[in-house]
């Protein structure tokens, strides 16, 4: 059942995201963002957001195991996504470049 509560958080929740992507875009801290290697989407939404227990996971490029303290675990090892300019949570591209090559 719709009602007015619903309406006013639902437009809250949706300022709060347009405010995520309008950080995205304008990528205020794109140098921290890179030292982190995280795409714009993943480094300001905080998307990959998980339940929290200690997970065993292995990077998608080198396959070196490693643990996470949560579900959402990363996609590449911090080295390979730095090597690769990758972004070790959801391997995009961390320019948001269409690539050819991997
Ligand atoms: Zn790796
Ligand atoms: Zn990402």
């Amino acid at each position: 059942m719709l009602d007015l509560n619903r309406v006013i958080n639902q437009a809250c929740s949706n300022r709060l995201i347009l405010e995520k992507y309008a950080e995205a875009l304008a990528d205020g801290r794109r140098a921290e963002r890179l030292a982190e290697a995280e795409c714009r989407l993943c480094h300001y939404s905080r998307a990959h957001v998980g339940g929290q227990t200690i997970t065993t996971w292995s990077c998608g490029l080198c396959g070196v195991t490693s643990r996470h303290g949560s579900t959402a675990v990363p996609c590449l090892c911090v080295t390979c996504a730095r090597l690769r300019h990758l972004c070790r949570l959801c391997g995009s591209d961390l320019d948001d470049k269409s690539r050819r090559k991997l």
